[in-house]
């Protein structure tokens, strides 16, 4: 089963290679308008363009912080807006050596027969939308996939399902010059042990990639978007020794060498407790052929956005504040991250039950 080498690889290969540089990460700001709104509503900011906007600009615009990021992932309408001087975002990016991104999925739907497990949608004129996207400055995209632990979950049809799904995806990304990020995201809901979500995570990560393989994806041209190895949302939480343990465990078993990069989700850990499980997998001394990063949207976005509240005499802050975050999840990458950085708005559990993007 050879690689797929069309007319992006080398593009691809080097895409991949510089988002997965040690020291930088993602940012995820891709939140669909629903998704942002619930963020915008939780300051009491109302959910039109011109906040969207605005708080993207601030993210975007914050001193000092893009250097520490390799990508932002956009939301369609996001990849065209500008800043309120008229500089396309794309552009602020780009002149900051961050790649743009662009979420290409449509969320997901159930699948029938099932105990309320899901697909992901979004695979209509899915080609012809990448071209747009990289005419638009776009080289790297996102496609979230859901799972979730249950008493017979994941079920078969839906590791299968979600499986083929995103290596269908991803081939038609790098057939159109896109790094595909390959998100299997198994969701922490549950009271199941730590152990219970290393087994899911290593069936799941083995059927992507043989799927990946069987699609004749170029594995050097993409992504990995996984979830931490954790217990379950209703079970006692455990040390970041023990979450980087199970996870480098988990993904040294069923992540080939070939894959540049893992940029983890935060999937509802508090700001500090990503970063301090990141920390912990980048010291633990084994062999971890690919680079471990972050690919956050709620632990980089969490304490900006209520330092910010929408309101203009809070930027300066907020900016303040992702930059911390920033700093602090880079050093995670390089191991380097002494913990407490940012303030007590850092530890605030995130998660969300059943969690839609
Ligand atoms: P969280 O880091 O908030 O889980 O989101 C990242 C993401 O992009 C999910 O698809």
């Amino acid at each position: 089963m050879s690689a797929f080498v069309g007319k992006y690889a080398d593009e691809l290969i080097k895409n991949a290679k510089y988002i997965a540089t040690p020291g930088k990460g993602i940012l995820a700001a891709d939140e669909s308008t629903g998704t942002i709104g619930k963020r915008l509503s939780s300051i009491n900011v109302e959910n039109i363009e011109a906040n969207r906007q605005a708080l993207r600009e601030l993210l975007f615009t914050a001193p000092d912080a893009l250097q520490y990021l390799s990508g932002v992932i956009l939301f369609e309408e996001t990849l065209y807006q500008k800043t309120s001087d008229g500089k396309p975002f794309v552009e602020v990016l780009q002149e900051n050596n961050v790649i743009p991104g662009i979420k290409v999925d449509k969320g997901v739907v159930e699948l029938a027969g099932t105990n309320g497990e899901t697909t992901t949608q979004g695979f209509d004129s899915l080609g012809a939308r990448c071209q747009q996207y990289y005419k638009a400055g776009a080289r790297f995209a996102k496609w979230r996939a859901v799972l979730k632990i249950g008493p017979t979950e994941p079920s078969e049809l839906s590791i299968q399902q979600n499986a083929q799904g995103l290596a269908r995806y991803a081939i038609i990304c790098q057939e159109n010059g896109l790094v595909p990020i390959v998100e299997p995201e198994i969701l922490t809901d549950g009271a199941h042990d730590i152990a219970k979500c290393a087994a899911v995570t290593e069936t799941v990560l083995a059927a992507v990639y043989k799927a990946l393989n069987e699609q004749h994806v170029l594995l050097e041209g993409t992504l990995l978007k996984p979830n931490m190895v954790t217990p379950g949302s209703d079970s006692p939480k455990v040390p970041p020794e023990v979450i980087a343990e199970y996870t480098v465990q988990a993904l040294r078993r069923t992540v080939p060498a070939a894959v540049p990069g893992v940029v983890f989700l935060s999937g509802g850990q508090s700001e500090e407790e990503a970063t301090l499980n990141l920390n912990a997998m980048n010291k633990l001394e084994v062999l971890k052929p690919w680079t471990l990063s972050f690919s956050f949207g709620r632990a980089l976005q969490q304490s900006t956005l209520k330092t910010w509240g929408g309101k203009k005499e809070n930027v300066a802050k907020a900016q303040e504040a992702f930059l911390a975050r920033c700093k602090a999840n880079s050093d995670a990458t390089l191991g380097k991250y002494v913990g407490g950085s940012g303030s007590g708005l850092t530890s605030e559990s995130l998660y969300v039950k059943n969690y839609k993007y």
